[in-house]
């Protein structure tokens, strides 16, 4: 059999994670010829194997990661032992095979016969392993399988012959090998395809929000721009005419009929300049201030139909009675504004991509919200951790729906 190198003590194991079970298979050819593979990405060589499910026996495992890996095709493995690595806890299988290997080129880049004599860069847990077999090889013929004497075949782990050295650190020979991170991105780690593909749409969910965040922030922009220009400002009047309205209105309100001083009465654009209306004398009255905040953004058309509903008069003539509070207060209450100034009031304070925006985040959050409840199920309860933003982002469609709303309904303008 091969000799064994017995070389300087490695450094300790840097770091610790829970290891999984591999099968690992010492092929021999020829006694001094081992099998082994280089994985894609890699440069140096590692013994066949791979990952042994919950359940599966491991043997079996290694010679089909053997066959599958190398083409070669091996049969009876022989258990002889553990070996602790750093990544996986390695099952190691000796078996004899032959002929040239013929590698599953889409896993790894190549398989070798490897005369152990010869110096080559090999991963940290083909030293270790190869000395443990060494080390069983002792006291065991593994290859000489016509020897009837050989009675000691250590089947498993609880085995006499072997107990000793499963948790023996390994001895390590002169490293030729690159470092750890090398060996761990090698062997078939445990992949959850479910979970990778629950954490990438994550991500699309998360990506998706901060453009839809972004969106909503230009577009809440770009309404105050809208709201600047909205028609509070103050029209500086020529001097004289409120005295003249007041003298053409004879010092009373143009729906009320009160009679009041210059000081409480405000002049008032009978189509509101918002809706279009004009700064025209034609379109100027003088009403009190009760008439004037019932108004709002009504035409005068509008506002004295109501307001003639109260108090019935021709059209365009003064009731000449005055309302009390209450009685004003009761229909406003009835009939709020006209329609069609709370039409238009819609129209300019929500607009359609405001509802379409907060209408997509409060039905995308929900939409996300279910479908992440789904994918946790499935076993990604990871993904529970951005509830948060998904409530963040209903929240978000709510308040934009509402502080558009709320803005509507108190943006009464003086008309
Ligand atoms: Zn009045």
């Amino acid at each position: 059999m091969r000799s064994g190198h017995k070389g300087s003590r490695g450094r300790r194991r840097r770091r610790r994670r829970t290891p999984y079970t591999r099968a690992t298979a010492v092929v021999f050819r020829q006694d001094n010829e081992v099998l082994l593979v280089k994985h894609h990405g890699q440069d140096d060589w590692a013994l066949p194997g791979g990952r042994v499910a919950a359940g599966e026996d491991p043997a079996q495992r290694a010679v089909t990661e053997v066959a599958e890996e190398t083409g070669v095709h091996i049969t009876d493995p022989e258990h002889v032992g553990r070996y602790a690595g750093t990544v996986a806890s390695h099952e190691i299988y000796v078996a004899e095979g032959s002929g040239e290997p013929n590698p599953d080129l889409r896993e790894i880049q190549d398989a070798i016969w490897w005369d152990t004599s010869q110096p080559l860069q090999v991963q940290p847990h083909v030293d270790a392993i190869l000395d443990i077999v060494d080390a069983v090889s002792d006291d065991i013929e593994i290859l000489d399988s016509e020897d009837e004497e050989i009675e000691v075949r250590p089947d498993n782990a609880d085995s006499p012959s072997v107990p000793d050295l499963q948790m023996t650190p390994p001895v390590e020979r002169p490293r030729t090998s690159l470092e750890d991170p090398k060996l761990e991105s090698d062997t078939h780690r445990p992949r959850n395809w479910t979970s990778y593909a629950a954490t990438a749409w994550a991500w699309v969910v998360m990506v998706a929000l901060l453009i839809a965040d972004w969106l909503i922030w230009v577009m809440l922009r770009t309404r105050s721009d809208e709201r600047r220009i909205r028609p509070t400002k103050r029209v500086s009047w020529r001097k004289g005419l409120k005295q003249e309205l007041m003298k053409r209105q004879d010092n009373t309100c143009g729906y009320c009929g009160y009679r009041r001083i210059a000081r409480t009465l405000d002049i008032d654009h009978m189509i509101p300049a918002v809706r279009g209306g004009s700064n025209d004398e034609s379109n100027l009255q003088v009403i009190c201030r009760p008439c004037n905040q019932r108004k709002g953004l009504q035409t005068d058309q509008e506002f004295r139909a109501r307001y003639s509903r109260l108090v019935p008069a021709a059209p365009l003539t003064p009731p000449k009675r005055r309302i009390s509070q209450s009685e004003f207060k009761e229909e406003t209450r009835r009939t709020s504004q006209a329609a069609s100034a709370r039409e238009f009031r819609k129209r300019r304070y929500i607009t359609p991509r405001e509802k379409i925006v907060s209408g997509c985040f409060i039905s995308g959050g929900a939409v996300f919200g279910i479908a992440l409840f789904g994918l946790a199920a499935i076993g990604a309860e990871g993904l529970l951790l951005l509830f948060p933003a998904l409530i963040l982002s209903v929240a978000i469609g709510l308040g934009i729906w509402l502080r558009a709303y709320m803005t509507g309904a108190t943006s009464e303008v003086e008309g």
